[in-house]
């Protein structure tokens, strides 16, 4: 499992990249950026692509700008601005000092608009939005023309700078290019250039009541920024003639967009509006709820950075849509932890069990290894006394004979310490287990001569009395379908939500090493998975996050504690 990957072959960007170099098409520059809008938190879709535009700059020693395409004030937000850098330094990346915003280039963008405009190529249109949207035919029928698409240049130019001032209520014109309503690519039908929208901007504040859309904006953008390869999704493969339009009918630097599949991933959706809609409807508890795809869930999850990149460079780039399954991030995540978490014991729901032959008040401190992977983080002490906790699901009354965990007068190891047996089952009045009574072996200990007596079963444990309580999270998938968009006419993605995708375990005994832990640290609850000390734990009220089961997958952790 933790073999590293083999080499791979050059992905097509990399290839394009690289015939470009070779011809001195961009001088042998790299310059890359990475585009969010302002108005959502940054999702595992986002990470691929940031993992791609900052690897590739890194890679060919070339630059990878920051830009915020904040063009749609309605919905953005300096919360998500912050919010992203965070997420983008969490990830390893950086931007130097080019954090850069669409919005710096209003006035520049203004001034391309009456270029166009005088140029006979824009033009002020008075159609309405569901009118414009009639005359701009469909996949199958062309477009007509704007009545008002043959004004007189200086008509648009007074109208335009009009609009600007103010002096038109929102919606009640647009900017227009002047393509062909007749195009095959509905997107140069006259595409929208300008709006009217009275909205503050969360960085020009009242300044604009106009805002130029996303097509007119992006890759001029780029061409400021002297972008050489502007990477963005295969949505974006029809916009490239409108962006390849703006560039040539304004005569400026020309950027090369080149697009590739977004990612999916199964059980949970990338989509920042529908992620928006969990988090206000409370469907999750923010936007870094640790079952949210998001970078900030992720990372409250404890997912690392490292294992983030270490997946999107698994996944690779390509032109074609797929579905990547939710396992390759969870083993990514696993292989990781695997290498640095240091190891403990917690028992997640317990059983008491007494041993009864073993002395009243006696402590030993057994000695266990903090990570077996890693020889140079040593060992520690755990203390066993007379009376521990063991997990529910290591104990069964009735077993087959394959059960190797602890059944009624079957043996079982405890980790680093004794091989016990158990003697007798004590009910409370319901039937259910009050207590274990157990006898120990004193030869069985590491040490002395019986340690060598093998038994079929390791369990874990914790001492009751040195025990630390702390609440456990448990986390399932966000959705129960694979492909939480699956749903019958009429219902919409939120009734594939898992409604017992959190599980709060509120009564753990966890190893005394544990108190007081500071919250960010993740460790492996030997046999049982990964955890991570949530943001919120606090010394007197600790609380972990599940990041992943073992080895197991979800379902069949299920079946085990459903037992
Ligand atoms: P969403 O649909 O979630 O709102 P978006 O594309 O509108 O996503 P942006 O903020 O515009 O969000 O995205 C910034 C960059 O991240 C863009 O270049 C976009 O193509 C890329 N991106 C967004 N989602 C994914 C994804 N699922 N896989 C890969 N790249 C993505
Ligand atoms: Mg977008």
């Amino acid at each position: 499992m933790t073999e590293p990957d083999a080499p791979r072959k050059l992905n097509f960007i990399e290839q394009i990249i690289e015939q470009d170099n070779e011809a001195g098409k961009w001088d042998g520059r790299v310059q890359t950026r990475f585009p969010p809008e302002p108005n959502g938190y940054l999702h595992i879709g986002h990470a691929k692509s940031i993992c791609l535009n900052f690897g590739l700059a890194e890679k060919y020693n070339g630059r990878c700008n920051l830009r915020f395409d904040d063009t749609n004030p309605a919905k953005e937000d300096q919360e998500y601005v912050d919010s992203i850098k965070a997420d983008i330094r969490w990830l390893g990346f950086d931007w130097g000092d080019r954090e850069l915003f669409a919005s710096d280039y209003f006035d520049q963008l203004y001034a391309w608009a009456v270029q166009l405009i005088q140029a006979g190529q824009a033009y002020v249109c008075e159609l309405t939005a569901e009118q414009t949207r009639e005359y701009r035919g469909t996949l199958t029928e062309p477009g007509k023309n704007s009545p008002f698409r043959d004004r007189p240049v200086e008509e648009n130019l007074d109208l335009f700078q009009r609009m600007k001032a103010g002096e038109f209520a929102d919606g009640s014109r647009t900017l227009r290019a002047k393509i062909e309503m007749t195009h095959p690519n509905l997107n140069l039908r006259d595409p929208v250039m300008y709006r009217i929208l009275r909205v503050v901007h969360h960085r020009t504040g009242e300044q604009w009541c106009i805002y130029p859309m996303y097509d007119f904006t992006h890759g001029q953008s780029d061409s400021l920024e002297r972008v050489t390869h502007s990477i963005c999704t295969l949505e974006f493969e029809n916009h490239r003639p409108l962006y390849d339009w703006y560039c040539d009918s304004l005569d400026i630097y020309h950027p090369q967009q080149i697009e590739f599949a977004r990612l999916n991933l199964s059980f949970t959706i990338t989509s920042k509006r529908k992620l928006l809609e969990l988090v206000t409807s409370g469907h999750v508890r923010g936007w870094d709820d640790p079952r949210m795809p998001t970078i900030s869930g992720m990372r409250r999850r404890g997912y690392t950075p490292e294992s983030i990149r270490q997946f999107c460079e698994r996944i690779g780039v390509a032109k074609f849509h797929s579905v990547i399954d939710m396992t390759v991030l969870e083993n990514s995540v696993r292989e990781h932890l695997n290498q640095v978490a240091p190891r403990v014991m917690g028992v997640l729901r317990p059983i008491k069990l007494v041993i009864d032959n073993y002395p009243e008040g006696q402590v030993e401190e057994m000695v266990a290894v903090n990570n077996p992977e890693d020889e140079s983080a040593g060992t520690r002490q755990v203390p066993f006394s007379r009376v521990l906790y063991i997990d529910q699901e290591d104990f069964r009354e009735e077993a087959p004979r394959k059960y190797f965990r602890l059944k009624r007068g079957g043996e079982v190891r405890l980790r680093y310490a004794y091989i016990i047996k158990c003697e007798d089952v004590i009910k409370n009045e319901d039937g259910s287990i009050r207590e274990l009574r157990c006898s120990y072996d004193p030869d069985s200990k590491s040490g002395m001569p019986g340690a060598g007596r093998k038994v079929k079963g390791t369990i874990h444990w914790v001492s009751a009395e040195h025990a630390v309580d702390a609440e456990v999270r448990l986390y399932d998938r966000l959705f129960v379908k694979e492909n939480p968009y699956d749903v019958a006419e009429g219902e919409d993605y939120k009734v594939n939500l898992n409604p017992a995708s959190l599980e709060t375990l509120s009564a753990c005994k966890l190893e005394p090493a544990l108190a007081g832990v500071g919250s960010g640290r993740t460790f492996q609850f030997e046999r049982v998975g990964y955890f991570h000390v949530d943001a919120d734990s606090r010394a007197e009220h600790l609380i972990f996050n599940r990041t992943v089961s073992l080895r197991d997958s979800w379902a069949k952790f299920e079946t085990r504690s459903k037992k």
